[in-house]
């Protein structure tokens, strides 16, 4: 049976915006040893600004912006979200066809008779495209149409005001590593690390390399000690399942991720695991 005193500390979580499904995730949390971020909407904001154009050959700046924009035209990404903003207008969708996101890649889609790629370097290499490296601080849209190198659009997203306090709380209270894992460059993934004391970065992984790295993580820590994921759910479905505590992001979250995380941060600051490990700590005290 489960000892009363846990539903009080689901309880007093709830009221704080920490949803937690199950009196075993608030022990866990007790124990938690590795703390794993997703980057975008998790450490960082996920509002990304369009910052520069760099069009290649013939294209010009207000070409490149709208193949861009026809490929984001139907994600959801928060980089998708910041060219469509940046573009402006509107984009007949009917005209579009064969449309498929490649996930830690970027997007293809059908125009007219064109063939319109965007995203990262990754994507450029896999569909042999003879692109230019951007060296701008951000990241990265690299567009291609017909397997000709059209540009590269340069967006900047924005750390969140409190990870840098919760990466160095989270250490105070006995968590041994801080981690991030990204699909981004390592460029942007290092200079975020650094600025915010993370004691490990992953860069350019895609979907089940995430995994992959929450397993060797897994493999590397304390028998006793458990391993957290924080993500905010856009591709991170599969890790928020592995870790021994996957948690999600409200606010930006899928339903999806809602659905397979143990443990939801109504508010989107990284400080509410924080305060979920007091929490957790104070119902034990209590039970114990
Ligand atoms: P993160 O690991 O930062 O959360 P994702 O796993 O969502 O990022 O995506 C990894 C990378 O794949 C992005 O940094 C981007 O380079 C590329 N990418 C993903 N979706 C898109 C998209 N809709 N348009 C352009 N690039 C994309
Ligand atoms: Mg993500």
């Amino acid at each position: 049976s489960i000892p009363l005193g846990f539903f009080g500390g689901i309880g007093a979580a709830s009221k704080r915006g920490i949803l937690v499904k199950g009196s075993n995730y608030l022990e866990a949390l007790n124990n938690l040893d590795t703390v794993v971020f997703d980057k975008t909407g998790t450490l960082t904001k996920g509002v990304f600004e369009v910052t520069g154009l760099y069009p290649a050959g013939e294209t010009t700046k207000e070409q490149l912006l709208e193949y861009a924009a026809k490929a984001e035209s139907f994600s959801n990404h928060p980089i998708a979200r910041s060219i469509m903003k940046a573009y402006g207008g509107e984009i007949e969708k009917e005209a579009l066809r064969d449309y498929e996101e490649i996930s830690g890649h970027g997007i293809r889609v059908t125009s007219d008779e064109s063939v319109i790629l965007a995203g990262n370097d990754k994507l450029m290499k896999r569909e042999n495209i003879d692109f230019q490296q951007n060296d701008e601080i951000g990241t990265k849209v690299y567009v291609a149409v017909n397997g000709i190198f059209a540009g590269a659009i340069v967006i900047a997203d924005e750390i969140k005001a409190d990870s840098r306090s919760a990466i160095a709380r989270l250490k105070d209270a006995g968590v041994r590593k801080t981690v991030m894992l990204t699909g981004d460059n390592v460029q942007i993934a290092e200079a975020i690390a650094n600025e915010l004391g993370l004691s490990e970065v992953h860069a350019q992984l895609l979907p089940d390399q995430k995994v992959e790295q929450v397993e060797i993580l897994d493999k590397n820590k304390p028998a006793k000690g458990k391993l957290a994921f924080v993500g905010d759910g856009i591709n991170d479905a599969p890790v928020l399942a592995r870790a021994d505590i996957g948690i999600a992001m409200g606010g930006l979250g899928s339903d999806a991720a809602i659905e397979a995380a143990d443990v939801v941060l109504m508010t989107d600051e990284p400080t509410k695991l924080v305060e979920a490990i007091a929490i957790a700590r104070k119902t034990k005290r209590i039970v114990w």
